[in-house]
């Protein structure tokens, strides 16, 4: 019996160590940290031999071929070991899709993943497809294949996940954009960052499709360089494509094979620039997965707009609290500011990943009346912005119980509060969902 090794005990891990099980394979799983009790609890009752807080070597190096968790990167010991050893290393999304002969949407990018791939999933219900979510999102893709019978996958995808992907193939491909995130991971190198997330163009052929952003300058940059096997739809708000999506008037024009339709921009149910960006992938997605115009129109329309991502909390006094937690690079946060029109108190601040404010200059001297400073250091924030909203319209705070007061202070009626922070959150909570349940929370009790 073949040995699979599984490194990391969270949802892709435990997902990939179920579905090893359920092929027969002799399966273990270890995790150099603690295991959360409900995944301990699910490995115990699928009868899965595993450890945590080390990697036993002589548990390890025996297998035949190894399930690398997106979350430990390419440079940890053991992994060097085992590619030292010549082992061979997956991801979970290469282990399930051998096992999956459902026909996958797959989306990738630096911004909007999560939002394109749950209107995917949206219009695909609607259609009545029999359609399952994962990836980033809720269960993992190896533990659906495991334990369920789905026609169709739109799964949200990782850089981490394709770096180890070699033969995964989607029908569907979608890279939302490349802006720069995650370097670190990438030896701070964009081009290995950027040929990391075009590994989802790597199977494709010729009856697949290909849909990306043909406004975003990277992509298009690295499409001159190699050749995607596919059938190529652009999405784009500054030209006509005589395949794909593309603005016109106040309308989007979708052109898939000789069929043409058309999406009032009115009707969508998620504003701002960038979600019509999302939007044009999603229906995209859709015409080529063969759902029709009304159907497509409609859901774009009736989609509810998800946590964390430019979320309106409520309005109080008349004045609108908006979370957009999950902003979590200075691109996000360019879109957040870019679509509001009354004036923004903006609670901005948190881990810094290396950014370079500078690009929402004219965003902050047009929209922003006042910052608030929600990080533990909050000098890059002070010294990018102080020459355009003054040091007086500045304070820095602690917690967001605080940053919200203090917003309610400085928000006239008519403005808004908008928590769309450019930074990761752990200097002071969790995760970005923490921040902005806490956010959520602070506004409730104003
Ligand atoms: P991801 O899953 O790639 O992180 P999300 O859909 O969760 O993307 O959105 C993350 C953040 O980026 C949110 O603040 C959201 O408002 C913003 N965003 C969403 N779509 C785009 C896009 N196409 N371009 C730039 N920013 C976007």
């Amino acid at each position: 019996m073949s040995r699979i090794v599984v490194l990391g005990g969270a949802e892709s891990g435990v997902g990939a160590a179920v579905l090893a099980k359920v092929k027969g394979f002799d399966v273990f799983l270890s995790d150099r940290g603690k295991i959360a009790d409900h995944y301990a609890d699910m490995l115990r009752k699928w009868d899965i031999p595993f450890e945590q807080g080390q990697h036993s070597e002589e548990l390890i190096l025996n297998a035949d071929e190894v399930v690398k968790s997106p979350g430990i990167p390419a440079t940890a010991p053991i992994v060097k070991k085992l590619e030292g050893n010549g082992t061979h290393i997956i991801s979970e999304i290469e282990f399930a899709g051998r096992y999956d002969t459902a026909k996958k949407i797959c989306i990738t990018g630096s911004n909007g993943k999560t939002t394109t791939t749950s209107l995917i999933y949206y219009l695909l219900q609607q259609a009545g497809l029999n359609v399952g979510l994962g990836g980033n999102i809720g269960k993992s893709y190896a533990y659906q294949v495991a334990t369920e019978n789905f026609d169709y996958y739109v799964l949200e995808i990782s850089s981490f996940q394709l770096d180890n992907a070699y033969e995964f193939h989607p029908d569907i491909a979608i890279i939302t954009n490349i802006t720069p995130d995650h370097l670190d991971r990438y030896e701070y190198n964009m081009e290995n960052y950027v040929k990391s997330k075009f590994r989802i163009t790597q199977n494709l052929r010729p009856e697949d499709c290909f849909i990306f952003d043909s406004d975003d300058a990277i992509t298009i940059g690295h499409l001159d360089n190699i050749i995607v096997h596919a059938k190529m739809l652009p999405f784009t708000q500054q030209k006509k494509v005589s395949q794909g999506a593309y603005i016109e008037d106040d309308k989007i024009i979708l052109k898939y094979e000789e069929s043409e339709s058309e999406i009032y921009l009115k009707e969508l149910a998620l504003g701002g620039k960038h979600n019509i960006y999302n939007s044009m992938a999603a229906a995209l997605a859709a015409k080529a997965t063969g759902i029709d115009d009304k159907t497509i129109r409609e859901s774009l329309s009736s989609f509810e707009a998800i946590e964390h991502r430019l979320e309106p909390v409520l309005s109080i006094k008349d004045v609108l609290y908006i979370n957009d937690s999950k902003a979590t690079n200075v691109d996000a946060a360019w879109y957040a500011l870019e679509c509001q029109t009354k004036p923004v108190v903006w609670i901005v601040g948190g881990t810094d990943k290396g950014n370079d404010y500078s690009v929402l200059n004219d965003l902050v001297r047009d929209k922003v009346k006042a910052i608030v400073c929600m990080g533990v250091d909050n000098s890059k924030i002070h010294a990018a912005f102080e020459g355009i909203v003054g040091a007086e319209n500045m304070v820095d705070t602690l917690s967001a119980d605080e940053a919200v007061k203090v917003s309610s202070k400085l928000a006239a009626p008519g403005d808004v509060v908008l928590l769309s922070p450019c930074c990761a959150s752990f200097d002071l909570f969790t995760c970005y969902e923490d921040r902005g349940e806490k956010f959520k929370e602070a506004v409730r009790k104003l």
